[in-house]
C-alpha cells in the first residue's frame, strides 16, 4: 500500500506516519526528514537547502523529486511506504504519480489531517513553552510563512486527489489516539 499523509504543517502527519509504519511495516518517507539528516551530515544537499528550509520556503521539485525516487528504490519499500511531507506540490504529485507508475504502482490512499490556523500555531508556542526540541523553522515566525506556503502550493493536492477519489478527511484536531483510531477505520478498509 502506498499511502500520503497530508495536512499542514504541524497537524501531526510525522506523529500518524509513526504509528502507521509500526502497525503496517510500511517505511515512513519524509522528504523534511531526509533534508534535515543532510543538513546535519553537512552534505552538499544538505548546504543548498539548509536557508530555504530556515525561511520556511519549499526546496526546489527537482530536489525532493529526486530524493524521493532514491529512497523509494530501497528494499524496505517493496510493499509501498507512507509520504509523510511529499508531496507538495502539484508538479511533485503528478512526478510521484509517474515515478509509481513506472514500477507498476499507485497511490492508494490520501488521508487528509485537518486541523484549523490557531491550533498550529498553538502547538507550536505550547512546544517552545515546553523546551522541547526545537526544529529551527518551529517558530511562530516561520510557521505563519510554512502555513503560507501551505496553502498556496499545497493546497491545491486536496483537490487533485478528490478528483481521483483517493482523498480521505481525518479530523486532526482530536488526541493523537482519537486520530489513529480514525486513520485505522479508514484503513481497515484498504488492501495491505
Ligand atoms: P517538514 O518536516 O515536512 O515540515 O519539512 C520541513 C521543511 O523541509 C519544509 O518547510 C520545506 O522547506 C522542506 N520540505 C520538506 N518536504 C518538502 C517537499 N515535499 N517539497 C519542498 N520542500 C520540502
Amino acid at each position: 500500500m502506498n499511502l500520503v499523509l497530508f495536512g499542514p504543517p504541524g497537524a501531526g502527519k510525522g506523529t500518524q506516519s509513526k504509528i502507521i509504519t509500526e502497525k503496517r511495516g510500511l517505511p515512513q518517507l519524509s522528504t523534511g526528514d531526509m533534508l534535515r539528516a543532510a543538513i546535519q551530515a553537512g552534505t552538499a544537499l544538505g548546504l543548498s537547502v539548509k536557508a530555504t528550509i530556515d525561511k520556511g520556503e519549499l526546496v526546489s521539485d527537482d530536489t525532493v523529486i529526486r530524493i524521493i525516487a532514491e529512497r523509494y528504490d530501497q528494499s524496505d519499500a517493496a510493499n509501498g511506504a507512507v509520504f509523510d511531507g511529499f508531496p507538495r506540490t502539484i508538479p511533485q504529485a503528478e512526478a510521484l504519480d509517474a515515478m509509481l507508475a513506472e514500477r507498476g504502482k499507485k497511490i492508494d490512499l490520501v488521508l487528509e489531517l485537518k486541523v484549523d490556523d490557531a491550533v498550529l500555531l498553538s502547538r507550536v508556542e505550547a512546544r517552545i513553552k515546553a523546551g522541547g526540541v526545537l526544529r529551527t523553522d518551529d517558530t511562530p515566525q516561520t510557521l505563519a510563512r510554512r502555513l503560507d506556503v501551505y496553502y498556496r502550493n499545497t493546497a491545491p493536492l486536496i483537490d487533485y486527489y478528490r478528483r481521483q477519489g483517493k482523498l480521505k478527511t481525518v479530523d486532526g484536531m482530536a488526541e493523537i489516539a482519537a486520530v489513529t483510531a480514525q486513520i485505522a477505520a479508514i484503513l481497515g478498509g484498504v488492501p495491505a
